[in-house]
């Protein structure tokens, strides 16, 4: 069973406060019923990768976007968790390398897109490049401005060209980021994971909530739709993401090749 989410499913001038950042009363046991249906719904995932490869014809990219500890690097380890290592990669994109300043900002983003048969996860993406650029101005107003309609004409691009496209907001509520935050800062274990300049980054709450805003609004288009997530609680999220992942490989027809050759009668001596 795969949960119907195309009320996630982001249309034009969307108000980001109006989506829930909690899950809905769906489940009666909510979080046991729901990491149950995950784990149903990896091996569906497991299944369905491997005949994507063995097709060979459709390409599929998943975009995942995030406030701090939206939880980018969860949902990548449980949604795919025991899908083969060798038929799923991500692109993790920080901080621009002078390399890649020196280049447009979509350039150093094409050449991770994905190949036939496989599936390319962006742990952060060319959208860094309307958020985070946008909120501290590390370019002109008139530069950024236009990225929008140059990121739609981009993937557009990528669709006509045979890949699909399907882009996630995690969406987060203030609080549940100061408890995840806190949560890091309480753990050993976890600093690795805190700077200080997530602190920083949480006094302009208000301004990335508006970017997020204009990105998805700008750029949800009917060919590469944003979802905006539910994220307070990690197992609905992970619920809400693997649905989508499977049921637009399954509308995709993905399914177990033919044999290229006449295997009628062949034995192996
Ligand atoms: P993390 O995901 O915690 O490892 O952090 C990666 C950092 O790289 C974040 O602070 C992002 O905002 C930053 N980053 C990613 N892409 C860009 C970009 N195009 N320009 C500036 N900073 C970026
Ligand atoms: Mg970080």
């Amino acid at each position: 069973m795969t949960l119907d989410t195309s009320r996630y499913r982001a249309t034009p001038s969307i108000g980001l406060a109006s989506f829930d950042t909690r899950e809905p009363s769906l489940f009666p046991d909510g979080k046991k019923a729901g990491k149950k249906l995950t784990k149903e719904l990896n091996a569906r995932l497991e299944l369905l990768q491997e005949q994507l490869y063995a097709q060979g014809s459709h390409r599929l990219l998943i975009v995942l976007q995030a406030t701090d500890t939206g939880g980018k690097d969860g949902t990548i380890r449980r949604v795919f968790e025991g899908v083969n290592p060798q038929g799923v990669d991500v692109a993790s994109f920080k901080r621009p390398t002078p390399e890649e300043l020196a280049h447009d900002y979509l350039w150093r983003v094409h050449k991770h897109v994905p190949g036939d048969g496989r599936i390319m996860i962006f742990n952060r993406s060319h959208y860094e490049d309307v958020l985070v650029v946008r909120v501290h101005g590390l370019v002109p107003e008139e530069r950024w401005s236009k990225r929008y309609e140059h990121i739609r004409n981009f993937e557009q691009m990528l669709v006509d060209e045979g890949t699909t496209i399907l882009k996630f907001f995690l969406h987060i509520s203030k609080d549940e980021q100061r408890e995840r935050l806190q949560a890091r800062l309480d753990n050993p274990d976890k600093h690795w994971k805190f700077s200080l300049g997530d602190l920083d980054e949480r006094k302009l709450w208000d301004q990335y909530q508006a970017a997020f805003e204009t990105m998805i609004n700008e750029t949800s288009t009917p060919d590469a739709p944003w979802y905006v997530v539910p994220a307070d609680r990690k197992w609905y999220r992970d619920l809400v993401i693997s649905s989508t992942v499977i049921r637009t490989l399954e509308s995709l027809g993905v399914d177990w090749p033919e044999a290229e050759e006449d295997l009628e009668g062949v034995t192996v001596q």
